[in-house]
């Protein structure tokens, strides 16, 4: 991106046409505005659209495709609120990039609707002048509690006071008390820089000392901060976050998920004496506004969020982290489909910040960037006092398979029976949710498969249900074959940590155990109490899907057992190796993160396979320079571009039929292959059927234009949905 694409600000004169963008799926439109009312980009305005009103802020000049009789006057809002020259910037730039009506990508930055609305202020009372001529015991203890000149409400004083709050209303009739307005939300405290400043190694202190100058220097930069975990990352970024509050200006700090925040959050609280504003999809309507307007004004300093994040109003940003960069859940995949850590990237260029990306295991292509001096390279080597890199040890299933249906090798149970025996803790890792992705008919090999979906259900014994992970759909597990009606021949097939956790139960009945994983029956509570009940040490055992992966830190967990390395590796897609590593790469950072060492056993049918090796012999870069060398080989990102577009609806025939028509329109282009249609992976989802074609490109093609031009050139049915997906990370 050139600084040069970016529309300059622009001003017309008052009563002029405008063209205002509007939160909905259309491109500008052109508006009058009020005389006297200078229309310059960024103003919000209250737009009529059809019978209503909606909001709209004013984008650039009018196209003036709208004749004077037909043309509707816009009103700017009281206050005159702006979006920030930035965002505007930023939300063109995402539209034009992802090939999302402009519109779309506004909405996503007005994501709370009652943000404009004037504030409602709080009514509490202080003490007044005056003193009652009548005074009980009670009166007197709630006049004691206003002494201190604090305003308070009603309720607050009666239960301070413990007194009615007739009570309190009585003073106030009596004018002891008087009336104070307080601003309808309590102001953001201010992270302090130099509340607890840690002890940093020398490693440590020259990252920092980078990332501090980069920040003082407000210009655009990307460093790609690569430790193991255990090095220290967020430590070292939080002085480049307290360089940013020296300098008076605002940090965003994203995470890829909100099970991570509150850890963090406390975290960060230890550092800078208190919690920062959070912003993520949880957040009441009210905290929602709360946040949006203290980042427009400026007050919250710093903010700790989800992906949305990106599209907040910072009246002065001064610096973007991106932790555990390399995670697909920065990847939105519904609506307009983007990549908020390569979008992050853009923002800072944009907004002239830094932007440091945080991982253990980069993406290829951050690593790439980085390994050729695109990016800064700063690396952490070493882990934190006195704790080393677990031993990482294969367990070859083909060889030491114990009983069948059981999914513990012998290797394996006798690690663990060895690190329960010294007081210690272990934790087993199978990335599957519930009991068994896979029910079969023993009789006659019927597979239970979801009615709206082309996946498999999965059950879930304590619930006693087959539940489909993709839309939900949910039935009892039937007592006879639907297929051929055989009662009792209906099995489980492979595991999920439901029947992990049952076959350790029966092996070890007195450890205690507990199950974290991402699906319904474990909610985000309970599995956050799992999670704490292990640092706590009141449970031994912790058996969970990728969720225990991330972010946690038990001193006394010393044992990783991971049930099935080879899962996720196999499904042909382009990421799917560096996914496997990465996901295995840090199930294993969790053990030995104190003072004792760490072992990882991994069982696994491929044990030659590189990524297996590259786990053995903890050589990370030896596995990223043979991705690198096979990418480039295949031409794949980051040496080539990918583009999907995925046609989806009800009616298959027209879905197929779409696929056809747009393949056989595809244009021309040096450089530029389609391919399919072909059924996408989960060719039926949701009952809708899927076909995806796939665009290959060399590394100099302006994919978006290519696309822009072939989609013009085709009409599609009604029915059909066209999504387009610039830099696609799943091939589902
Ligand atoms: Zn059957
Ligand atoms: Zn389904």
């Amino acid at each position: 991106m050139k600084d040069a694409a970016l529309k300059p600000a622009f001003s017309l004169a008052p009563g002029e046409r405008a063209g205002v963008l509007l939160p909905l799926p259309l491109p500008p439109y052109d508006y009058k505005l009020p005389s006297g009312v200078a229309a310059t980009r960024g103003l919000v305005v209250s737009a009529p659209l059809g019978p209503r009103e909606s909001l709209g802020v004013v984008w650039g000049k009018a196209e003036g495709a709208v004749g004077d009789n037909r043309l509707k006057e816009a009103t700017p809002l009281d206050g005159n609120p702006m979006l920030p020259a930035g965002l505007c910037d930023f939300v063109d730039w995402v539209a034009q990039y992802t090939l999302t009506p402009p519109g779309l990508v506004l909405a996503m930055a007005l994501r709370s609707r009652q943000a404009f609305e004037p504030e409602i202020p709080r009514i509490a009372y202080a003490k007044g002048e005056s003193t009652p001529k009548r005074l009980t015991p009670a009166r007197t203890r709630v006049l004691e509690i206003a002494a201190d000149g604090l305003a308070r409400s009603v309720p607050q004083l009666a239960e301070e006071a413990n007194a009615t709050p007739a009570v309190v209303r009585g003073l106030i009739d009596a004018g002891a008390l008087v009336e104070v307005a307080l601003p309808e939300f309590p102001p953001f405290a201010v992270p302090d820089p130099g509340f607890a400043p840690p002890k940093l190694d020398t490693e440590q202190d020259l990252a920092a000392h980078l990332l501090r100058s980069g920040v003082a220097a407000h210009r655009f930069a990307v460093s790609l901060l690569d430790g193991v975990t255990g090095s220290g990352k967020t430590e070292t970024y939080f002085e480049a976050v307290a360089e940013a509050l020296r300098q008076g200006r605002q940090a965003l700090i994203l995470l890829p998920e909100i099970a991570l925040t509150v850890q963090f959050l406390e975290r960060f609280a230890e550092r800078f004496g208190t919690r920062p504003a959070e912003w993520h999809s949880d957040l009441s309507q009210k905290e929602r506004r709360r946040v949006w307007r203290a980042v427009l004004s400026g007050e919250a300093r710093v903010v700790v969020g989800a992906r949305s994040a990106l599209f907040l109003p910072f009246a002065a940003l001064g610096l973007i982290i991106v932790d555990e960069e390399h995670e697909q859940a920065y990847k939105q995949e519904d609506g307009a489909v983007y990549h908020a850590r390569d979008m992050a990237v853009v923002r800072g260029r944009i907004e002239h910040c830094p932007v440091v990306l945080a991982s253990a295991t980069p993406s290829l292509e951050t690593y790439v960037n980085a390994t050729s001096g695109r990016y800064a390279h700063l690396k952490l080597h070493s882990r934190h006092g006195a704790a080393v890199m677990p031993e990482v040890r294969l367990i070859d299933m083909r060889e030491a398979r114990g009983d069948p249906g059981m999914f513990l090798s012998p290797p394996l149970r006798e690690a663990l029976a060895v690190t329960l025996g010294a007081g210690e803790q272990a934790m087993l890792f199978l990335n599957r949710r519930g009991y068994a992705p896979l029910t079969l008919c023993a009789a006659c090999g019927h597979k239970m498969t979801c009615p709206h979906c082309s996946a498999w259900l999965v059950e879930h014994r304590y619930r006693k249900r087959l539940v489909c992970h993709h839309c939900g759909f949910e039935t009892v597990t039937p007592p006879a074959c639907p297929q051929c009606g055989e009662t009792g021949t209906l099995a489980a097939c492979g595991p999920g940590v439901e029947r992990v956790a049952e076959e350790f139960k029966t092996i070890f009945p007195d450890a205690r155990v507990a199950i974290a994983s991402s699906d319904t029956m474990h909610g985000p509570l309970e599995t956050q109490a799992a999670i704490r009940a292990m640092a706590k040490r009141e449970t031994d055992v912790l058996i969970g899907t990728q969720i225990v992966a991330k972010g946690h830190h038990f001193p006394q967990l010393t044992l990783v057992g991971v049930v099935d390395a080879d899962l996720g590796g196999s499904d042909g897609d382009l990421r799917a190796r560096e996914r496997t590593f990465q996901m295995l790469h840090q199930v294993s950072g969790r053990a030995g993160r104190a003072e004792k060492p760490g072992l990882v056993l991994m069982q696994t049918r491929n044990p030659q396979d590189a990524v297996m090796r590259a786990l053995a012999s903890a050589d990370r870069d030896a596995f990223y320079e043979q991705e690198r060398k096979s990418r480039e080989e295949m031409r794949a990102p980051p040496f080539g571009r990918l583009a999907a577009i995925i046609l989806s609806g009800h009616d298959g025939d027209a879905v197929r039929a779409a696929g056809r028509d747009l393949a056989r329109a595809a244009p021309a282009a040096r450089g530029v292959k389609v391919w399919g249609p072909t059924p996408a992976f989960y060719s039926l989802l949701r009952g809708q059927t899927r076909e995806r074609l796939l665009v290959q490109a060399e590394k100099l093609v302006d994919v978006q234009a290519y696309l822009r031009s072939w989609l013009a050139s085709v009409k599609l049915a009604k029915s059909v949905r066209v999504t387009v997906d610039v830099d696609p990370v799943s091939f589902f």
